[in-house]
């Protein structure tokens, strides 16, 4: 379905805090609203956006200087009437198109994956996020992705089960053991979780798939957006 808007919280330019692509200037797009309620979420409970036209998005974006453009949120897909409308735009100026997502909207992202270059995706361990689990969701969102570059990102907890870690460490096995997983801390008020069991998750991890990484959010630590 076409979106001729979008609800924007912000478009603004900082440093890629999390996953590969970590310490690129980048100029984020946070999508307005979300499809989960994670009780880790700091978008929860914002209210403020603005609507943009397509153009009127393009213009912003190009304003900033930038090379790479991260979609995010909320939850970017949600949106994808809208991007199927401005990613074509920006992909014809020459942006790179980074997307964050959490990893439960399959069909939206086959609508605008061509325009994509970089996709980093959630898998939500049910113990972290206080919610459902997802496992066979992620498992064909993460097929739909390896058509890009992907990577997979976990926030973990204290409450985090060494269960959820391997049941998230097969699901990447059974798509491609090559993929990166990161394992993420939470961060509350700025500080980085302490993770009792964090040793643990990273060895189970490890032994199974090619490229585990533990990574604090950096963009928190260093204090930037
Ligand atoms: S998926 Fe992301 S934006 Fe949505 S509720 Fe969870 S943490 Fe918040």
């Amino acid at each position: 379905m076409v979106m001729k808007s979008a609800k924007i919280v912000e478009v603004f330019s900082s440093i890629q805090g999390e996953g590969v692509c970590l310490g690129q200037q980048q100029t984020f797009v946070r999508f307005y609203g979300c499809n989960l309620r994670c009780g880790f979420c700091d978008e929860a409970g914002k209210n403020k956006f603005k609507e943009y036209s397509g153009k009127e998005l393009v213009k912003a974006i190009i304003k900033k200087n930038n090379r790479v453009v991260s979609l995010t949120g909320g939850e970017p897909l949600l949106y994808a009437g809208f991007l199927k409308e401005v990613l074509p735009e920006l992909k014809k100026k020459g942006f790179i198109i980074y997307l964050e997502t959490n990893g439960t909207l399959k069909n939206k992202l086959l609508e605008i994956v061509g325009f994509l270059d970089i996709i980093s995706m959630d898998i939500k361990l049910p113990s972290s996020t206080g919610g459902k689990a997802f496992w066979k969701v992620h498992s064909d969102f993460l097929k739909a992705s390896t058509r890009k570059k992907v990577f997979v990102k976990s926030v973990i907890t204290n409450r985090t089960t060494l269960s959820d870690i391997k049941k998230a460490v097969s699901v990447i096995e059974k798509v491609n053991k090559a993929v990166f997983f990161i394992l993420q801390p939470a961060t509350n008020d700025d500080r980085v979780q302490k993770i009792k069991h964090i040793q643990k998750f990273l060895s189970v991890s490890s032994s199974r798939l090619d490229n585990v990484r533990l990574m604090p959010q950096v963009h928190k630590i260093l204090g930037v957006r």
